[in-house]
């Protein structure tokens, strides 16, 4: 039998290359080989966001990252894809296993005391119960896998803390998430600075135009000690080579050696990438333009997708209540 895998991502609407590249490819690959969950976790954007304006382009985003993921070979028939607020009982199963976990563990979570600073006015309890409540996304399905980045490996662990400690209170209820780890390429956004984000205004859209595209990475920073056409380049300092190598540009080092001896400008370089960009994308753009002509499309696919899940989620609900005394 195959095992289950779970992993759950922010409505955070049109995804851009980053998001592709690090998670979304990662995700349609691992289909071949287990029975994926795939979650749009909207409780979660919840902490973050705050009053009725916030929330206005939630049921947007999370259509728009479901197009983006179909579009990009998340396959329906074979990956459960849904809504976390459509299937209720993880509220239900974070409630009680939060009567489990300690409240030291939780606060002493680095992320806890960056989102304190981060957003001093809106310290809510779910920034706290953000583990719980991430534990049973994952368990309620009773997944085994787990795929992280190395970065989310420490919140993984206290999750299997948590149901550790459940276990052993409870009885032998859930399996332990194993993480798999993904070696996610760290994808820098068009400042070459910083990594690639819609907050900071520095990504390309899986579905922006070819135009828009191009329009995007000719204002892409290269490396600074270029300042003439006839300046010799540092490519190794460049983004815009390392998006050539992400998207494993056949001319990569016709590139690096042409910059490295000025034969080739940046104008010209970076034309090159979007051309690449633009042919490497284009299936996963005509897909998705046809996904969003059927009007109901995707939301028929998230509801399918809640209904297959709801089914697991409410015999381990039945489980958990029993082992606890509450049936
Ligand atoms: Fe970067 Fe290309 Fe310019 Fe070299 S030629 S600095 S790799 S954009």
């Amino acid at each position: 039998m195959r095992k289950r895998v779970f992993s759950g991502a922010r409505p955070t609407g049109r995804q851009h290359i980053g998001n592709y590249l690090g998670a979304i490819q990662n995700y349609v690959s691992l289909q071949d080989e287990y029975d994926c969950i795939y979650c749009i976790v909207d409780i979660h954007a919840l902490t973050t966001l705050q009053g009725r304006n916030d929330v206005s382009t939630l049921q947007d985003n999370i259509r728009e990252m479901a197009l983006d993921w179909l579009a990009a070979g998340i396959d329906p028939e074979r990956s459960a894809i849904f809504v976390q607020s459509h299937v209720p009982q993880v509220m239900e199963l974070h409630t009680l296993l939060s009567m489990t976990t300690p409240l030291n563990w939780l606060m002493r979570v680095p992320t806890f005391k960056e989102k304190i600073k981060m957003q001093p006015q809106n310290v809510n309890y779910g920034l706290l119960g953000y583990p719980v409540l991430m534990t049973a996304d994952i368990i309620l399905y009773k997944a085994e896998v787990v795929p992280v980045g190395e970065d989310q490996l420490a919140h993984l662990e206290l999750a299997r803390e948590i149901v550790r400690r459940f276990n052993f209170l409870y009885g032998n209820i859930f399996p332990e998430p194993q993480a798999k780890l993904t070696l996610v390429p760290l994808i820098l956004g068009l400042d070459g600075a910083q990594k690639m984000s819609k907050q900071l205004n520095n990504e390309i859209e899986l579905a922006a135009t070819p135009e828009e595209t191009t329009r995007r990475i000719m204002t892409a920073y290269t490396d600074p000690a270029r300042k003439y056409r006839s300046d010799p380049g540092h490519p190794e300092k460049c983004n815009v080579l390392s998006l050539h190598r992400a998207f494993h540009s056949a001319k990569l080092e016709e590139i690096e050696s042409e910059c490295r001896s000025a034969a080739i400008g940046c104008v010209e370089c970076k034309k090159l990438l979007a051309q690449e960009i633009n042919e490497a994308l284009a299936p996963l753009r005509d897909r998705r333009n046809e996904l969003a002509s059927r009007p109901r499309y995707v939301k028929e696919v998230l509801e399918d997708g809640a209904n297959r899940v709801r089914v697991i989620a409410r015999d381990t609900i039945r489980e958990t209540r029993e082992h606890m005394g509450l049936a």
